[in-house]
């Protein structure tokens, strides 16, 4: 045998080697989608033997899960050249389903025709169940950790009743910082709930026409307690009362604003500016703390998401604050961004929009 036909051969095995032995499924088929090829990983996840699956197409592992257009979406991506790259959910051959990261490539001869299609599939099954465990579990821990704070809410008031009664004015102090801590520990547990909600798409709003400006004052004098250190500034001033949820929009400045404070310890203020633009109300909290690089500022609206910074750090958190005030904001139409510079500050922006306006205060 010739030496280019023998090295060829050696390659040749050695990339069939590879390919029997990856924990990947791969299979191949012609231009038709027909199976020509199945690796071993493919046998041991679909439970299909080559016997079975060789001359067959992948449907034979279909789910019906998918909507049509998923598979037309698949096929014009494939024949137009490109990869197509899904999370899926296929059936094995006894009925279970499994996910998989699928990746599916049009493989071309010399002359750039495609001759047939590479599937490669990595079985996730097992990381989707673990996050849908985490997701029950903070969905259950949520709700029965609701129950008592709001008990320990309720005499904390009534407490508070008590010494504004007999004028305890170290008493009233204190207990007006439990109150808050306690609203800090509730608004915790309602963003887990919120992120349940917002995965289920159940995000509802409660719209009433209200009073912008005086909620923003609020919410400055109740954040006040967060912080000694911290002077909040309110600046500017919204005339319109608008339609939105309250209780929501309240809960994405409370959020920003306590991030302010948390995320620069070391500075003693944070401006609130309120202005109404053209078609919106604008509100942009600004700190002068640690900041966000440039590269992170998208990703910290994820869920979960929290820079590497404020990770390697004593900064406490689960990253899920930002993403449901970003949830918030779309959901009344508006829009939240960021613009920040790290070890100089970050100003938080968000806006709503006035084409639901009520009328002027
Ligand atoms: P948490 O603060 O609980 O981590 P958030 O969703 O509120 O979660 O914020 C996500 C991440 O964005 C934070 O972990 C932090 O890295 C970054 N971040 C948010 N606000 C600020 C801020 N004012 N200054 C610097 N980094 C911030």
């Amino acid at each position: 045998m010739p030496v280019k036909s023998l090295e060829l051969k050696s390659k040749l095995k050695k990339f069939y080697n590879a390919v029997e032995q990856t924990t990947d499924g791969v299979f191949i088929t012609d231009i038709n989608g027909k199976i020509q090829y199945i690796n071993p990983a493919f046998k041991k996840i679909t439970g299909f033997t080559k016997k079975e699956a060789l001359g067959k197409t992948p449907r034979i592992i279909k789910s019906g899960l998918h909507p049509l257009k998923y598979y037309k979406k698949l096929w014009s991506t494939i024949l137009s050249g490109k990869n197509f790259r899904s999370t899926v959910i296929n059936k094995k051959k006894n009925g279970q389903l499994f996910y998989a990261d699928h990746t599916v490539t049009p493989v071309k001869n010399e002359r750039g025709k495609i001759t047939n299609f590479l599937g490669i599939w990595k079985d996730t099954t097992k990381q989707m169940l673990i996050e849908k465990r985490k997701d029950e579990f903070i969905s259950i821990a949520g709700h029965e950790l609701k129950n008592p704070v709001a008990g320990i809410k309720l005499y904390t008031q009534i407490l508070e009743k008590h010494f504004k009664n007999k004028k305890d004015k170290k008493a009233i102090y204190f207990l007006s910082n439990l109150n808050f801590q306690i609203d800090k520990l509730t608004s915790l547990i309602n963003g887990l709930l919120d992120l349940d909600k917002i995965k289920e798409g159940k995000l509802v709003l409660n719209k009433e026409i209200f009073d912008f400006d005086e909620l923003v004052r609020k919410i400055i004098i109740d954040s006040q307690y967060a912080s000694d250190k911290h002077q909040i500034i309110k600046k500017g001033e919204v005339k319109q009362k608008i339609f939105g949820d309250k209780y929501r929009i309240g809960q994405v400045l409370i959020n920003i604003i306590s991030n302010a404070i948390k995320y620069s310890p070391d500075k003693d203020k944070i401006i609130v500016t309120i202005e109404n633009k053209k078609s919106n109300i604008q509100v942009g909290v600004k700190d002068f703390g640690i900041g966000i690089p440039q590269k992170e500022q998208k990703k910290i609206f994820d869920p979960y998401y929290r820079t590497k910074a404020v990770k390697e750090s004593r900064y406490k958190g689960l990253g899920i604050g930002l993403h449901v005030a970003s949830m918030i904001v779309k959901h009344h139409g508006g829009d939240i961004w960021v613009k920040s510079k790290p070890q100089k500050g970050s100003i938080f922006y968000f806006t709503l929009p006035l084409k639901e306006n009520a009328s002027t205060v």
